[in-house]
């Protein structure tokens, strides 16, 4: 499936671990990241700076479902349960 535009939910649910261009802790659960610009796409998109993690999180509709709520609602359940 394709990302849907204007969406970015998986750049704000999820926190991040590693260190990325702006947010050199890493990126806080529920955060939107730094490197989203204004049509909320990923300013690092293709360049090393951008975090493994972003590049593990494939479309897919289990987690993207129909809407961005829907998106972020699975992601912040996901980070529930993965919390260390
Ligand atoms: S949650 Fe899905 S649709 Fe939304 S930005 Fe991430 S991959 Fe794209
Ligand atoms: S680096 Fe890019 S893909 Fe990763 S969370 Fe930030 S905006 Fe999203």
């Amino acid at each position: 499936m394709n990302c849907r535009p204007s969406c970015a939910a998986c750049c704000i649910a999820p926190s991040i671990t590693s260190p990325l261009p702006g947010m050199p802790n890493g990126k806080p659960a529920g955060v939107p990241c730094v490197q989203l610009d204004e049509a909320l796409r990923c300013k690092v998109f293709g360049q090393p700076e951008r975090p493994a993690f972003c590049g593990g999180l494939l479309p897919a509709a289990e987690m993207c479902g129909d809407t961005r709520e829907h998106a972020l609602v699975w992601l912040a359940r996901l980070e529930q349960v993965t919390r260390p």
